[in-house]
C-alpha cells in the first residue's frame, strides 16, 4: 500500500463531468489499496474569470483582498470533487490550504511555502477517508491572511504535501501524457520524455516549459519527492521527474549509461530585451545599471555586452526580463540616465527565446556547434547567447522561434517516428 498525492489541474476539472470523471479515477487508485491525497486546482479558465472580474471593478485590487478572492475557484473544485467522490460511495473531505497547514510568507499573489503541517490531511487519511486539498493557497504564519502562490501554483501544493506526508510520489495530472522533448502544440512529433532528472526539469520550467511550474520541481529536488506527470485523460504512463540514480530498475552505472545527451528544447516568448546604448566603459557602470534594475524589482534574465569601441570608450550592453516587468525597468533605468550616463535606452519585445537542455551536454563535444548549425540552415539569426552546465539558450525573433524549435529539435534527433502527441484538453494544465 502507498501513499499517493494525486495533483489535478484546472482543465481536468473544468466541468462536472470533468469531476466526474476525475473522482472514478481517484476512487480506483483508493479501492487498489492505496492512501490517496488529492490537490486539485479551479475549475477551467475560473482563475482568469475571477482575475478579469476584480479588474472591471477596479484597475489595482488590493492584494489581500485579491487573494481571497482567487482561493474561491479552488474552493468550489474541491468541494464538488469531494462530491462527486462520497457519490461513488467512499468518503472524501475537502480541506482549504489553511485547514490543510500549508503555512507562508505575506506576500500576496506569489507567497512561498514556509512550513506545511498537514496533521488533519493525516487524520483523515489514518481514518480512511480521502484527502481533497484546495491547491494554490495557504495562510501567513502571523497574521493568518489568506495567501496564493502564483499561477500554477497547485503544483507547488502538491509536492509540498507530498514531502510533509513523506508521500510515495506525487502525480501531476494534467491533457498532456507527460513531459515532451518540446512543446506538442508546436512541435507535432514531439516524443514524450520517460525519465528527466530534476536538474534538467528545473531548466526546462525555467526555458518556459509550462507542464510543471518552477517552483514545485525546486520543492521536489530539495526535498526529493518523485514527480509523475501525466494525464488525466488516458491511462498512459507519463514522465517521471527523479533523480536519474533513484529511478527504478537499475543501478547508478546503467542510469548514466542510458542517459541521453538531450532532454528536450524548450522555448519562451514572453520576454523583452531592454539594449543600454551607449554606456561608459569603466569599472562599475555595469553594477550601477543592475542595481536599478533590481531596485525595480525586476529579475532579469540573459545578459550580453558587447566590446567597446577603442575610438569612444563606449559600450552596449542588453539584457532580457520578462516583458510584463518592461515599463517598469525601463521607467527605472530612464530615471537613472543622467547618473549613470548611458546615451539611451531601446526596448524590444519581439524577440523569442530558445532553449536546448541536457544533462549529457556536460560530457559531450559538439552541443553547440550542432545547434547554431542547425538554426543557421533554417535561415535563423541569433541574437544572444547564455549557456549553463546543461542549457544553451539563444534569443531570435518572436516570429521565427516556432521554426527555430522545429529545425533543432530534429537536428538533436528528438523527433518521435510514432504517433503524433495528443494534446486532449488544450491548456497543457
Ligand atoms: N488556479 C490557479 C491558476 O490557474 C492555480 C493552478 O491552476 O495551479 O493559476
Ligand atoms: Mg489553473
Amino acid at each position: 500500500m502507498a501513499l499517493i498525492v494525486q495533483k489535478y489541474g484546472g482543465s481536468s476539472v473544468a466541468d462536472a463531468s470533468g469531476v466526474k470523471r476525475v473522482a472514478k479515477r481517484i476512487a480506483e487508485s483508493k479501492r487498489a489499496g492505496n492512501d490517496v491525497v488529492v490537490v486539485v486546482s479551479a475549475m477551467g479558465d475560473t482563475t482568469d474569470e475571477l482575475i478579469d472580474l476584480a479588474n472591471a471593478i477596479t484597475p489595482v485590487p488590493p492584494s489581500r483582498e485579491m487573494d481571497i478572492l482567487l482561493t474561491a475557484g479552488e474552493r468550489i473544485s474541491m468541494s464538488l470533487l469531494a462530491m462527486a467522490i462520497a457519490n461513488l460511495g467512499i468518503e472524501a473531505r475537502s480541506f482549504t490550504g489553511q485547514q490543510a497547514g500549508v503555512i507562508t510568507d505575506d506576500v500576496h499573489g506569489k507567497a512561498r511555502i514556509i512550513d506545511v503541517t498537514p496533521s488533519r490531511i493525516q487524520a483523515a487519511i489514518d481514518e480512511g477517508a480521502v484527502a481533497i486539498v484546495a491547491g494554490f493557497q495557504g495562510v501567513t504564519q502571523h497574521t493568518n491572511d489568506v495567501t496564493t502562490l502564483g499561477r500554477g501554483g497547485s503544483d507547488t501544493t502538491a509536492v509540498a504535501l507530498a514531502a510533509a506526508l513523506k508521500a510515495d510520489v506525487c502525480e501531476i495530472y494534467s491533457d498532456v501524457d507527460g513531459v515532451f522533448t518540446a512543446d506538442p502544440r508546436i512541435v507535432p512529433s514531439a516524443r514524450k520524455i520517460d525519465r528527466i532528472s530534476y536538474d534538467e526539469m528545473l531548466e526546462m520550467a525555467a526555458s518556459g516549459a509550462k507542464v510543471l511550474v518552477l517552483r514545485c520541481v525546486e520543492y521536489a529536488r530539495r526535498y526529493g519527492v518523485p514527480v509523475h506527470v501525466r494525464s488525466s485523460f488516458s491511462a498512459h504512463t507519463g514522465t517521471m521527474v527523479t533523480n536519474y540514480e533513484d529511478a527504478e530498475g537499475g543501478d547508478e552505472g546503467a542510469d548514466v549509461m542510458e542517459q541521453p545527451i538531450i532532454a528536450g528544447v524548450a522555448h519562451d516568448s514572453s520576454e523583452a530585451k531592454i539594449t543600454v546604448v551607449g554606456v561608459p566603459d569603466v569599472p562599475g557602470t555595469a553594477a550601477h545599471i543592475f542595481e536599478v534594475v533590481a531596485g525595480s524589482g525586476v529579475n532579469i534574465d540573459m545578459i550580453v555586452q558587447n566590446v567597446s569601441a577603442a575610438a569612444t570608450g563606449l559600450t552596449d550592453i542588453s539584457f532580457t526580463l520578462p516583458a510584463t516587468d518592461g515599463t517598469a525597468a525601463m521607467t527605472a533605468l530612464a530615471e537613472s540616465q543622467a547618473e549613470v550616463g548611458f546615451a539611451s535606452l531601446q526596448y524590444d519585445d519581439t524577440i523569442g527565446k530558445l532553449s536546448l537542455i541536457g544533462a549529457g551536454m556536460k560530457s559531450h563535444p559538439g552541443v553547440s556547434a550542432r545547434l547554431f548549425s542547425a538554426l543557421s540552415a533554417a535561415g535563423i539569426n541569433i541574437e544572444m547567447i547564455s549557456t549553463s552546465e546543461i542549457r544553451i539558450s539563444v534569443v531570435t525573433r518572436a516570429d521565427q522561434l516556432a521554426d527555430a524549435v522545429r529545425a533543432v529539435h530534429t537536428a538533436f534527433d528528438l523527433d518521435s517516428s510514432e504517433d503524433e502527441a495528443v494534446v486532449y484538453g488544450g491548456t497543457g494544465r
